[in-house]
């Protein structure tokens, strides 16, 4: 079975490599096929914008940057901590995300 990606947009995630290691952010888009999503405020890359009619000197534009799945845990709404999902199925068979440490179901049912 194909490992699926546990996160969905809104997600509020925490960075556990890389340059960003630490930050805090909000899923405001994700690429599945990819396992890459772009967290609000993370991974900011520099893009050098040529000279428009508007903006005659150019500039440099801030832009957050795909981070890997592998890269940010989920942050547990209950228990305020970056945690690990398992998922499960409530009684009325709906998937939901439930967190490792508290129990917690994450989605709202
Ligand atoms: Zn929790």
């Amino acid at each position: 079975m194909r490992d699926k990606v546990s996160f969905k947009k809104g997600d509020n995630v925490l960075v556990i490599s890389g340059d960003d290691k630490g930050k805090k952010g909000k899923i405001v888009d994700i690429f599945p096929d990819k396992r890459q999503a772009i967290i609000e405020g993370v991974n900011f890359l520099r893009k050098h914008n040529k000279p428009t009619q508007k903006v005659p000197q150019g500039g440099i534009v801030k832009k957050e940057g795909p981070l890997h799945i592998s890269n940010i845990k989920l942050i547990c709404n209950k228990c305020n901590q970056a945690t690990a999902i398992k998922r499960e199925r409530t009684k009325e068979g709906k998937r939901v995300r439930v967190c490792k440490k508290c129990g917690e179901i994450i989605d709202k049912v």
